[in-house]
């Protein structure tokens, strides 16, 4: 990977105390949960009322759980659910209905989620690493380095918190409903891919051990990690698929996405279409569109091209304008060259969407804030500031929901 000495640095000196968070009811499964509560001296139909309370009334607060004995509840939350995240600073945009927060992790980890609503539907964006080790030069996340994996909890209750501030009305609109969930936050989910699926399978389980929600309306997005992309498409949960092909040549995705050195672009693309095979899911291939870098028409046409050898209506392509930060070397593409890129996907048979990016006027971004605070004055973070690669910035991407 590039830039690793001083990725690695960078980490080492903003990690909190290595460990893993404590344990959480939402990390255990169904019996472990009769476990944990019998062990406390609990009936074990608890174990459910609490399920309840979580996935269903998205709470773990003590006093809303009326249907358990006073005692018991303090004991049983203090012991079950501890709290993972702190919300460190919120920011809002388009009018409220995009609102990015800042969490600290309990070893002082941060990450963030972005919750966007839309008159039919809410999506959030959520992250399943602290930082990321993939090293994309044009991604603000990217230029942290990996700090470590998250739990299934702590992603879970990225997600608990969005759903939660739209059932109680604090999103314009009224009181709403997540309905959409997008793996787009800091991080490689795929390099998280037991807490990822198993925040999947929490999310898709019905009531009461889960949340309820379409696997359909759930998107994984990677960098093209093909074995696990792999053991994706033979778990059977019919999750949307995005990758982040950004190239259609391995000599420039080598440098755009650095895991290509070790997966090429061909395998990516024949192991996105066996998940269409297998699942048929449609896949959504992104392609951040980047000034001068990767926005030739002669590209256009071999991704066209690449793709449809493969088949028809198995893929779509969703362009990206980039979302650059000042600073970044690389800003989006001329709108008459994004243009003529759509237009040659479409030639080719692809359906292509530019997809609509939202919170722009909050430095648009999944990545951004976490930086912004690494990034002050001293330390090893100004450090990286002035000797790393260029900063971009993670757009706030809202995929074309397919399903
Ligand atoms: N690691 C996963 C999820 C990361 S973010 C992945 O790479 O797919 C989700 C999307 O935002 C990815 O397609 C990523 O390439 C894209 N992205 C990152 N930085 C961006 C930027 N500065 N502008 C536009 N899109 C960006």
């Amino acid at each position: 990977m590039t830039g690793t000495p001083v990725a690695l640095n960078f980490s080492t000196a903003t990690r909190g105390p290595r460990g893993k968070p404590p344990r959480h009811f939402v990390d255990l499964t169904p019996e472990q949960r009769v476990e944990a509560v019998t062990a406390l001296g609990e009936k074990p139909f608890r174990a459910k009322q609490l399920a309840t309370h979580y996935f269903t009334h998205l709470t773990s607060d003590p006093e809303a759980m009326t249907d358990l004995p006073r005692s018991s509840r303090d004991a049983l939350v203090a012991d079950l659910f501890p709290q993972l995240l702190t919300a460190a600073r919120t920011m809002q945009a388009d009018g409220g209905t995009t609102v990015k927060t800042l969490w600290h992790l309990f070893d002082g980890a941060k990450v963030e989620s972005v919750l966007m609503r839309y008159p039919n539907r809410s999506t959030l964006c959520v992250s399943s690493q602290a930082g990321c080790g993939m090293a994309c030069p044009f991604c603000a996340t990217g230029q942290l380095g990996l700090t470590r994996n998250l739990s299934t909890a702590e992603i879970v209750e990225q997600v608990r918190a969005a759903a939660r501030s739209l059932a109680d009305g604090e999103i314009p609109g009224g009181p709403g409903r997540l309905s959409n969930l997008v793996f787009m936050g800091m991080g490689e989910p795929l390099a998280n891919y037991k807490a990822v699926i198993e925040t999947v399978r929490r999310l898709v389980a019905p009531a009461p051990d889960g949340m309820g929600m379409s696997a359909r309306n759930i998107t994984v997005s990677t960098v093209g990690l093909v074995p696990a992309m792999n053991k994706l498409t033979a778990e059977g949960i019919p999750v949307t698929l995005a990758v982040s092909l950004h190239a259609p040549d391995d000599e420039l995705r080598d440098s755009l996405v650095p895991i290509n050195t070790r997966w090429s672009v061909d395998e990516v693309i024949d192991s996105a279409h066996r998940y269409f095979l297998t699942t048929g899911r449609r896949v959504s291939v992104e392609y951040a569109l980047i000034r001068d870098i990767n926005d030739h028409a002669w590209r256009a046409d071999l991704l066209g091209e690449k793709l449809a050898d493969r088949g028809s209506g198995w893929v779509h392509v969703n362009p990206i304008p980039l979302n650059p930060t000042p600073g970044s070397k690389w800003t989006a593409s001329e709108p008459a060259v994004e243009r003529e890129f759509v237009e040659r996907l479409r030639a080719h048979g692809i359906p292509t969407t530019i997809r609509d990016t939202r919170g722009s006027d909050i430095d648009g971004a999944c990545g951004q804030l976490a930086v912004e605070e690494m990034q002050r004055p001293t330390g090893p973070s100004a450090r990286l500031r002035r000797d790393g690669p260029s900063i971009g910035n993670t757009g706030v991407s809202v995929p074309e929901e397919s399903a």
